[in-house]
Protein backbone atom coordinates (compact mmCIF):
# COMPACT_ATOMS: atom_id res chain seq x y z
CA UNK A 1 0.00 0.00 0.00
CA UNK A 2 3.14 2.03 0.33
CA UNK A 3 4.54 2.08 -2.50
CA UNK A 4 1.50 2.51 -4.21
CA UNK A 5 1.12 5.73 -2.64
CA UNK A 6 4.51 7.20 -2.65
CA UNK A 7 5.51 9.65 -4.98
CA UNK A 8 8.88 10.81 -6.22
CA UNK A 9 9.43 14.05 -5.53
CA UNK A 10 11.49 17.07 -6.77
CA UNK A 11 12.85 19.84 -3.82
CA UNK A 12 14.62 22.15 -5.39
CA UNK A 13 16.29 24.19 -2.99
CA UNK A 14 15.59 21.45 -0.34
CA UNK A 15 18.97 21.99 1.52
CA UNK A 16 17.78 25.60 3.02
CA UNK A 17 15.71 26.66 5.70
CA UNK A 18 12.22 26.19 4.19
CA UNK A 19 13.18 22.96 1.70
CA UNK A 20 15.12 21.05 4.52
CA UNK A 21 11.99 20.77 6.84
CA UNK A 22 10.21 20.03 3.47
CA UNK A 23 12.32 17.54 2.78
CA UNK A 24 12.14 15.81 6.44
CA UNK A 25 8.26 16.20 6.37
CA UNK A 26 8.18 14.11 2.94
CA UNK A 27 10.81 11.42 3.54
CA UNK A 28 8.48 10.87 6.96
CA UNK A 29 5.61 10.54 4.85
CA UNK A 30 7.55 7.37 3.27
CA UNK A 31 7.80 9.53 -0.19
CA UNK A 32 11.53 9.20 -2.44
CA UNK A 33 12.77 12.46 -2.20
CA UNK A 34 15.15 14.41 -4.58
CA UNK A 35 16.80 17.00 -2.86
CA UNK A 36 18.52 19.32 -5.58
CA UNK A 37 20.56 22.32 -4.61
CA UNK A 38 23.52 24.68 -5.13
CA UNK A 39 24.47 25.22 -2.02
CA UNK A 40 24.07 29.13 -2.41
CA UNK A 41 22.54 29.83 0.84
CA UNK A 42 21.78 26.45 1.78
CA UNK A 43 23.89 23.57 3.42
CA UNK A 44 24.78 19.98 2.99
CA UNK A 45 24.17 20.62 7.41
CA UNK A 46 20.91 21.09 7.08
CA UNK A 47 19.77 17.38 4.95
CA UNK A 48 22.76 15.72 7.49
CA UNK A 49 20.15 13.37 9.38
CA UNK A 50 18.49 12.62 6.38
CA UNK A 51 21.49 11.61 3.92
CA UNK A 52 21.26 7.76 5.51
CA UNK A 53 17.50 7.39 4.20
CA UNK A 54 17.52 4.95 1.61
CA UNK A 55 14.54 7.50 0.52
CA UNK A 56 16.77 10.70 0.31
CA UNK A 57 19.06 11.37 -2.38
CA UNK A 58 20.84 15.11 -2.35
CA UNK A 59 22.37 16.81 -6.27
CA UNK A 60 24.65 19.31 -6.20
CA UNK A 61 22.51 21.29 -9.72
CA UNK A 62 22.28 24.66 -10.17
CA UNK A 63 18.62 25.36 -11.75
CA UNK A 64 19.55 27.65 -14.11
CA UNK A 65 20.83 24.52 -16.14
CA UNK A 66 18.42 22.14 -17.30
CA UNK A 67 17.70 19.02 -14.82
CA UNK A 68 16.48 15.35 -16.54
CA UNK A 69 15.30 13.79 -13.95
CA UNK A 70 11.93 11.14 -13.47
CA UNK A 71 9.74 12.84 -10.78
CA UNK A 72 5.77 12.91 -9.79
CA UNK A 73 5.96 16.09 -8.26
CA UNK A 74 8.11 19.26 -8.09
CA UNK A 75 8.58 22.02 -5.20
CA UNK A 76 10.77 24.72 -6.99
CA UNK A 77 11.69 26.71 -3.30
CA UNK A 78 15.27 27.33 -5.29
CA UNK A 79 16.02 30.73 -4.96
CA UNK A 80 18.21 32.95 -2.46
CA UNK A 81 15.43 34.67 0.48
CA UNK A 82 16.45 37.23 2.21
CA UNK A 83 17.20 40.56 0.90
CA UNK A 84 21.12 40.89 2.08
CA UNK A 85 21.12 37.29 0.05
CA UNK A 86 19.07 38.00 -2.83
CA UNK A 87 20.86 41.69 -3.52
CA UNK A 88 24.51 40.31 -3.21
CA UNK A 89 24.11 38.97 -6.96
CA UNK A 90 20.77 40.44 -7.91
CA UNK A 91 21.58 39.16 -12.00
CA UNK A 92 21.77 35.52 -10.22
CA UNK A 93 19.06 36.43 -8.44
CA UNK A 94 16.79 36.92 -11.50
CA UNK A 95 18.50 34.04 -13.34
CA UNK A 96 17.66 31.77 -10.42
CA UNK A 97 14.29 32.75 -10.83
CA UNK A 98 13.24 33.30 -14.18
CA UNK A 99 15.50 30.47 -15.66
CA UNK A 100 14.76 27.88 -12.79
CA UNK A 101 11.39 28.48 -13.74
CA UNK A 102 11.49 27.90 -16.92
CA UNK A 103 13.57 24.47 -16.73
CA UNK A 104 11.87 23.31 -14.20
CA UNK A 105 8.39 23.88 -16.04
CA UNK A 106 9.87 22.32 -18.76
CA UNK A 107 11.16 19.48 -16.49
CA UNK A 108 7.50 19.34 -15.23
CA UNK A 109 5.81 19.41 -18.88
CA UNK A 110 8.35 16.31 -20.15
CA UNK A 111 7.50 14.00 -17.57
CA UNK A 112 3.87 15.09 -16.38
CA UNK A 113 4.48 16.11 -13.24
CA UNK A 114 2.38 18.85 -10.61
CA UNK A 115 4.27 21.70 -9.95
CA UNK A 116 4.26 23.87 -7.09
CA UNK A 117 6.24 26.85 -7.10
CA UNK A 118 7.57 29.77 -3.85
CA UNK A 119 6.50 32.37 -4.94
CA UNK A 120 6.82 35.41 -2.38
CA UNK A 121 4.77 38.19 -0.52
CA UNK A 122 6.99 40.19 -2.39
CA UNK A 123 5.25 40.56 -5.34
CA UNK A 124 2.79 42.55 -3.56
CA UNK A 125 5.70 44.92 -2.93
CA UNK A 126 5.08 48.05 -1.09
CA UNK A 127 1.02 47.21 -1.21
CA UNK A 128 -1.54 49.45 -1.08
CA UNK A 129 -3.88 46.89 -0.25
CA UNK A 130 -4.27 45.96 3.23
CA UNK A 131 -4.34 42.88 4.27
CA UNK A 132 -2.86 41.85 0.61
CA UNK A 133 -5.57 39.67 -1.31
CA UNK A 134 -4.33 37.35 -4.04
CA UNK A 135 -6.56 39.16 -6.59
CA UNK A 136 -4.18 43.05 -6.10
CA UNK A 137 -1.85 43.21 -8.31
CA UNK A 138 0.81 44.95 -6.11
CA UNK A 139 2.98 47.77 -6.12
CA UNK A 140 6.51 47.33 -7.06
CA UNK A 141 9.42 48.90 -7.65
CA UNK A 142 10.66 47.31 -11.05
CA UNK A 143 13.90 48.93 -11.29
CA UNK A 144 14.87 49.42 -6.95
CA UNK A 145 17.07 47.00 -5.16
CA UNK A 146 14.50 44.61 -4.19
CA UNK A 147 13.10 44.13 -7.74
CA UNK A 148 15.88 41.25 -8.71
CA UNK A 149 13.89 39.33 -6.38
CA UNK A 150 9.98 40.96 -6.62
CA UNK A 151 10.06 40.83 -10.47
CA UNK A 152 12.18 37.68 -10.92
CA UNK A 153 9.31 36.12 -8.46
CA UNK A 154 6.63 37.60 -10.55
CA UNK A 155 8.08 36.41 -13.70
CA UNK A 156 8.08 32.59 -12.29
CA UNK A 157 4.51 33.09 -11.62
CA UNK A 158 3.59 34.66 -15.21
CA UNK A 159 5.39 31.36 -16.32
CA UNK A 160 3.41 29.02 -14.42
CA UNK A 161 0.39 30.59 -15.83
CA UNK A 162 1.60 30.22 -19.14
CA UNK A 163 2.52 26.93 -19.05
CA UNK A 164 -0.64 26.07 -17.70
CA UNK A 165 -2.76 28.01 -20.40
CA UNK A 166 -0.59 27.16 -23.08
CA UNK A 167 0.10 23.20 -21.91
CA UNK A 168 -2.01 22.52 -19.59
CA UNK A 169 -0.15 21.94 -16.72
CA UNK A 170 -0.72 21.04 -13.16
CA UNK A 171 0.87 24.09 -11.41
CA UNK A 172 0.52 25.85 -7.92
CA UNK A 173 1.86 28.84 -7.19
CA UNK A 174 1.80 29.70 -3.29
CA UNK A 175 2.66 33.06 -2.36
CA UNK A 176 4.34 32.94 1.04
CA UNK A 177 4.49 35.27 3.58
CA UNK A 178 7.50 35.61 5.99
CA UNK A 179 8.14 32.68 7.80
CA UNK A 180 10.97 31.73 10.85
CA UNK A 181 12.23 29.28 12.87
CA UNK A 182 14.84 26.67 13.66
CA UNK A 183 17.62 26.24 10.68
CA UNK A 184 17.31 30.05 9.43
CA UNK A 185 20.51 31.31 8.62
CA UNK A 186 22.21 32.43 11.54
CA UNK A 187 23.84 35.10 9.44
CA UNK A 188 21.14 35.82 6.68
CA UNK A 189 20.12 39.05 8.21
CA UNK A 190 16.18 39.06 8.58
CA UNK A 191 14.88 40.31 11.06
CA UNK A 192 14.01 36.98 13.43
CA UNK A 193 17.51 35.48 12.96
CA UNK A 194 18.69 38.91 13.62
CA UNK A 195 16.67 39.98 16.75
CA UNK A 196 17.10 36.33 17.90
CA UNK A 197 21.36 36.40 17.69
CA UNK A 198 21.15 39.87 19.47
CA UNK A 199 18.76 38.82 22.56
CA UNK A 200 20.62 35.58 22.92
CA UNK A 201 24.54 37.59 23.02
CA UNK A 202 23.44 40.82 24.38
CA UNK A 203 24.31 42.84 21.59
CA UNK A 204 21.77 45.71 20.74
CA UNK A 205 18.53 44.63 18.52
CA UNK A 206 18.94 46.63 15.75
CA UNK A 207 15.25 48.17 14.91
CA UNK A 208 15.18 49.55 11.35
CA UNK A 209 13.91 52.79 10.69
CA UNK A 210 11.49 53.76 13.81
CA UNK A 211 9.96 50.27 13.98
CA UNK A 212 6.77 50.83 12.97
CA UNK A 213 6.72 48.85 10.02
CA UNK A 214 5.02 45.50 10.09
CA UNK A 215 5.45 42.05 9.28
CA UNK A 216 3.61 38.80 10.01
CA UNK A 217 5.20 35.92 11.17
CA UNK A 218 4.39 32.25 10.40
CA UNK A 219 6.03 29.49 11.96
CA UNK A 220 7.76 27.20 9.67
CA UNK A 221 5.97 24.01 10.37
CA UNK A 222 2.49 25.59 10.01
CA UNK A 223 3.84 26.98 6.78
CA UNK A 224 5.24 23.50 5.43
CA UNK A 225 1.52 21.96 6.62
CA UNK A 226 0.13 24.74 3.72
CA UNK A 227 2.64 24.14 0.81
CA UNK A 228 2.26 20.19 1.10
CA UNK A 229 -1.86 20.78 1.15
CA UNK A 230 -1.76 22.78 -1.93
CA UNK A 231 0.60 20.37 -3.60
CA UNK A 232 -1.73 17.46 -2.78
CA UNK A 233 -5.01 19.80 -3.56
CA UNK A 234 -7.38 17.79 -5.84
CA UNK A 235 -9.51 21.37 -6.50
CA UNK A 236 -8.20 22.91 -9.49
CA UNK A 237 -5.91 25.39 -8.10
CA UNK A 238 -6.87 28.38 -10.36
CA UNK A 239 -3.94 31.12 -9.53
CA UNK A 240 -1.63 31.77 -6.69
CA UNK A 241 -2.35 30.91 -3.03
CA UNK A 242 -1.38 33.56 0.13
CA UNK A 243 0.24 31.25 3.10
CA UNK A 244 1.36 32.74 5.80
CA UNK A 245 0.05 33.90 9.28
CA UNK A 246 -2.33 36.93 9.51
CA UNK A 247 -1.01 37.90 12.94
CA UNK A 248 0.36 40.72 12.66
CA UNK A 249 3.23 42.89 14.61
CA UNK A 250 5.32 45.75 14.55
CA UNK A 251 9.15 45.42 14.41
CA UNK A 252 9.66 47.64 17.79
CA UNK A 253 6.97 45.13 19.12
CA UNK A 254 8.81 42.19 17.90
CA UNK A 255 11.86 43.22 19.43
CA UNK A 256 10.62 43.81 22.57
CA UNK A 257 8.93 40.43 22.44
CA UNK A 258 12.19 38.61 21.75
CA UNK A 259 14.33 40.38 24.12
CA UNK A 260 11.15 39.56 26.84
CA UNK A 261 11.37 35.77 25.71
CA UNK A 262 15.25 35.49 25.81
CA UNK A 263 15.11 37.25 29.07
CA UNK A 264 17.83 39.55 27.52
CA UNK A 265 19.50 42.49 28.90
CA UNK A 266 20.04 43.66 25.04
CA UNK A 267 19.24 47.40 24.50
CA UNK A 268 17.37 48.23 21.01
CA UNK A 269 19.12 50.32 19.04
CA UNK A 270 17.46 52.17 16.25
CA UNK A 271 19.39 51.87 12.47
CA UNK A 272 18.46 53.26 9.29
CA UNK A 273 15.35 51.63 7.02
CA UNK A 274 16.60 50.07 4.04
CA UNK A 275 15.46 51.39 0.74
CA UNK A 276 11.85 50.25 -0.69
CA UNK A 277 11.05 48.46 2.65
CA UNK A 278 7.79 47.70 2.68
CA UNK A 279 5.33 49.74 5.25
CA UNK A 280 2.83 46.78 5.99
CA UNK A 281 2.48 43.38 5.13
CA UNK A 282 -0.16 40.62 5.90
CA UNK A 283 -1.74 38.20 4.22
CA UNK A 284 -5.71 37.35 3.65
CA UNK A 285 -5.63 33.71 4.14
CA UNK A 286 -9.12 33.31 3.21
CA UNK A 287 -8.56 31.22 0.05
CA UNK A 288 -5.74 28.90 1.45
CA UNK A 289 -8.94 28.25 4.17
CA UNK A 290 -11.27 27.57 2.21
CA UNK A 291 -9.21 25.65 -0.68
CA UNK A 292 -7.02 23.74 1.77
CA UNK A 293 -8.87 23.73 4.77
CA UNK A 294 -5.48 25.14 6.15
CA UNK A 295 -4.75 27.79 8.93
CA UNK A 296 -1.27 28.33 10.83
CA UNK A 297 -2.07 27.03 14.81
CA UNK A 298 1.52 28.27 16.19
CA UNK A 299 1.24 30.80 18.18
CA UNK A 300 4.44 33.95 17.85
CA UNK A 301 5.95 33.67 21.35
CA UNK A 302 5.68 29.80 21.07
CA UNK A 303 7.33 29.37 17.86
CA UNK A 304 10.21 32.01 18.70
CA UNK A 305 10.80 29.69 21.93
CA UNK A 306 11.25 27.15 19.64
CA UNK A 307 13.53 29.39 17.43
CA UNK A 308 15.32 30.27 20.38
CA UNK A 309 16.01 27.12 21.72
CA UNK A 310 17.13 26.10 18.55
CA UNK A 311 19.72 29.11 18.01
CA UNK A 312 21.22 28.94 21.76
CA UNK A 313 21.78 25.20 20.94
CA UNK A 314 23.69 26.69 17.69
CA UNK A 315 25.02 29.52 19.47
CA UNK A 316 26.91 27.07 21.98
CA UNK A 317 28.07 24.85 19.03
CA UNK A 318 31.81 25.74 18.83
CA UNK A 319 32.25 25.06 14.93
CA UNK A 320 29.29 27.90 14.19
CA UNK A 321 30.03 31.00 15.92
CA UNK A 322 27.53 32.75 14.20
CA UNK A 323 27.36 36.64 14.83
CA UNK A 324 24.37 39.20 13.55
CA UNK A 325 25.99 40.62 10.66
CA UNK A 326 25.61 40.75 6.69
CA UNK A 327 27.05 37.64 5.25
CA UNK A 328 27.91 36.60 1.30
CA UNK A 329 26.39 33.32 0.19
CA UNK A 330 28.33 30.55 0.45
CA UNK A 331 30.08 31.42 -2.98
P1 LIG B 1 17.04 29.70 1.73
O1 LIG B 1 18.00 30.69 1.19
O2 LIG B 1 17.29 29.12 3.08
O3 LIG B 1 16.85 28.49 0.72
C1 LIG B 1 16.98 28.62 -0.68
C2 LIG B 1 17.75 27.41 -1.19
O4 LIG B 1 17.88 27.51 -2.61
C3 LIG B 1 19.17 27.34 -0.61
O5 LIG B 1 19.42 26.04 -0.14
C4 LIG B 1 20.05 27.70 -1.79
O6 LIG B 1 21.33 27.12 -1.73
C5 LIG B 1 19.22 27.18 -2.96
N1 LIG B 1 19.51 27.83 -4.25
C6 LIG B 1 19.65 29.15 -4.50
N2 LIG B 1 19.91 29.36 -5.80
C7 LIG B 1 19.93 28.12 -6.39
C8 LIG B 1 20.16 27.66 -7.72
N3 LIG B 1 20.41 28.51 -8.72
N4 LIG B 1 20.12 26.33 -7.96
C9 LIG B 1 19.87 25.46 -6.94
N5 LIG B 1 19.66 25.83 -5.67
C10 LIG B 1 19.68 27.15 -5.40
O7 LIG B 1 15.60 30.39 1.69
P2 LIG B 1 14.21 29.88 2.25
O8 LIG B 1 13.77 30.83 3.29
O9 LIG B 1 14.27 28.43 2.57
O10 LIG B 1 13.27 30.11 0.97
C11 LIG B 1 12.88 29.02 0.13
C12 LIG B 1 11.93 29.53 -0.94
O11 LIG B 1 10.76 30.11 -0.33
C13 LIG B 1 12.53 30.61 -1.84
O12 LIG B 1 12.09 30.40 -3.16
C14 LIG B 1 11.95 31.89 -1.30
O13 LIG B 1 11.84 32.88 -2.30
C15 LIG B 1 10.59 31.44 -0.80
N6 LIG B 1 10.10 32.32 0.28
C16 LIG B 1 10.60 32.23 1.54
C17 LIG B 1 10.13 33.08 2.54
C18 LIG B 1 10.63 33.01 3.96
O14 LIG B 1 10.18 33.80 4.80
N7 LIG B 1 11.51 32.10 4.32
C19 LIG B 1 9.15 34.04 2.24
C20 LIG B 1 8.69 34.11 0.92
C21 LIG B 1 9.15 33.23 -0.05
N1 LIG C 1 14.14 21.08 -19.44
C1 LIG C 1 14.78 20.44 -18.41
N2 LIG C 1 14.47 19.13 -18.19
C2 LIG C 1 13.59 18.44 -18.94
C3 LIG C 1 12.94 19.11 -19.98
C4 LIG C 1 13.23 20.44 -20.20
O1 LIG C 1 15.58 21.03 -17.70
O2 LIG C 1 13.38 17.25 -18.66
C5 LIG C 1 14.45 22.50 -19.66
C6 LIG C 1 15.18 22.77 -20.97
O3 LIG C 1 16.27 23.65 -20.66
C7 LIG C 1 14.17 23.51 -21.79
C8 LIG C 1 13.28 24.16 -20.76
O4 LIG C 1 13.22 23.21 -19.71
O5 LIG C 1 14.78 24.50 -22.60
C9 LIG C 1 11.88 24.47 -21.25
O6 LIG C 1 11.33 23.29 -21.77
P1 LIG C 1 10.10 23.34 -22.79
O7 LIG C 1 9.77 21.92 -23.13
O8 LIG C 1 9.03 24.15 -22.21
O9 LIG C 1 10.62 24.14 -24.02
P2 LIG C 1 11.86 23.94 -25.02
O10 LIG C 1 12.86 25.00 -24.64
O11 LIG C 1 12.40 22.54 -24.82
O12 LIG C 1 11.27 24.14 -26.34
N1 LIG D 1 14.48 44.64 10.08
C1 LIG D 1 14.85 45.26 11.26
N2 LIG D 1 16.02 44.88 11.85
C2 LIG D 1 16.81 43.91 11.36
C3 LIG D 1 16.42 43.27 10.14
C4 LIG D 1 15.25 43.67 9.54
O1 LIG D 1 14.15 46.15 11.78
O2 LIG D 1 17.86 43.60 11.96
C5 LIG D 1 13.20 45.04 9.46
C6 LIG D 1 13.26 45.29 7.95
O3 LIG D 1 13.60 46.65 7.69
C7 LIG D 1 11.83 44.97 7.54
C8 LIG D 1 11.40 43.87 8.52
O4 LIG D 1 12.31 43.95 9.62
O5 LIG D 1 11.01 46.10 7.76
C9 LIG D 1 11.48 42.48 7.91
O6 LIG D 1 12.75 42.33 7.31
P1 LIG D 1 13.25 40.95 6.70
O7 LIG D 1 14.56 41.20 6.03
O8 LIG D 1 13.20 39.88 7.73
O9 LIG D 1 12.13 40.54 5.62
P2 LIG D 1 11.38 41.36 4.47
O10 LIG D 1 11.82 42.79 4.46
O11 LIG D 1 11.76 40.65 3.22
O12 LIG D 1 9.95 41.22 4.83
Amino acid sequence: MKELTSKRILVTGGAGFLGSHLCERLVAQGHDVLCVDNFYTGSKRNVAHLLDNANFELMRHDVTFPLYVEVDQIYNLACPASPIHYQYDPVQTTKTSVHGAINMLGLARRVHARLLQASTSEVYGDALCHPQTEDYWGHVNPIGPRACYDEGKRCAETLCMDYRRQHGMDVRIARIFNTYGPRMHPRDGRVISNFVVQALTGEALTVYGDGSQTRCFCYVDDLIDGLMRLMECETPCDGPVNIGNPHEISMLDTARLVIALAQSDSPIAFAPLPADDPSHRCPSIERARGLLDWTPHTPLDIGLGATLDWFRRLIDDAHAAPVAQAAAPHV
